[in-house]
């Protein structure tokens, strides 16, 4: 049987946290406010993500031991249903995947413990000693679209029979003609543009398994024009 993918976003929708904020946040408090508000402007909408890609990690530099210390805060931090309710969707036939702009060292401790295989993310390379030497500039999530590009990549991998992504963030709502729904996420970042775009909203991960029912893609195939 083919699978039923289903895309999260990690920062803000399956853990608590932004990873590059916390990272931003050991550099003191005005690194901390430049990558704040750089992010918000990528997660807005505003300005396209490539731009403030580099930038911010050449402000931070983060250092590897700093990168396990996000890998931490992840999982502390992890949404509380996140857990239970991907139970049930594995369950219910549903291959979970990470599709984030993060980076990927950090989030494989929380993929782990979620029993995710799949994550999609930007790599980070540190020389011997650990320092920051760069990251991975071919990574398509550290670009604008970059979510689209994976999944369309995914779908001609793994040919799935339904594609579903949930995210907070443009980024994740960029990739609804893609999928067959987009599914907003408001427990940690509620944004207008988000929340009034997505084809469905939902406040906690565990609404999801039964909002992801055959019944409703049947709905929204019927609902849309024939010709
Ligand atoms: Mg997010």
């Amino acid at each position: 049987m083919p699978p039923q993918l289903v895309c999260f976003d990690c920062d803000s929708t399956l853990s608590a946290i932004e990873g590059i904020d916390e990272l931003a946040r050991l550099r003191g408090p005005d690194v901390f406010a430049q990558v704040e508000r750089m992010t918000r402007e990528a997660m807005d909408g505003g300005i396209a993500l490539e731009e403030i890609f580099a930038r911010r990690l050449e402000l931070i530099r983060p250092h590897q031991d700093e990168l396990r210390h996000i890998g931490e805060l992840y999982v502390r931090h992890i949404e509380p249903e996140a857990t239970d309710t991907l139970s049930r969707l594995r369950a219910e036939g549903w291959t979970p995947v990470i599709v984030s702009g993060g980076f990927r060292q950090a989030i494989f401790p929380l993929a782990r413990h979620l029993g995710i295989e799949r994550v999609e993310a930007v790599d980070i390379f540190f020389h011997d000693d650990g320092t920051y030497h760069n990251f991975g500039r071919d990574c398509p999530t550290a670009r604008a679209r970059g979510k689209n590009a994976v999944i369309a990549a995914l779908k001609a991998e793994l040919h799935p029979a339904r594609t579903v992504m949930v995210g907070d963030g443009a980024s994740d709502m960029e990739t609804s003609p893609d999928v067959d729904l987009f599914v907003g996420f408001g427990r940690y970042a509620m944004r207008e543009k988000v929340k009034t775009g997505a084809g469905a909203f939902i406040l906690r991960l565990g609404e999801l398994p039964s909002l992801l029912q055959p019944a409703y893609f049947a709905g929204i195939h019927s609902a849309s024009p024939t010709h």
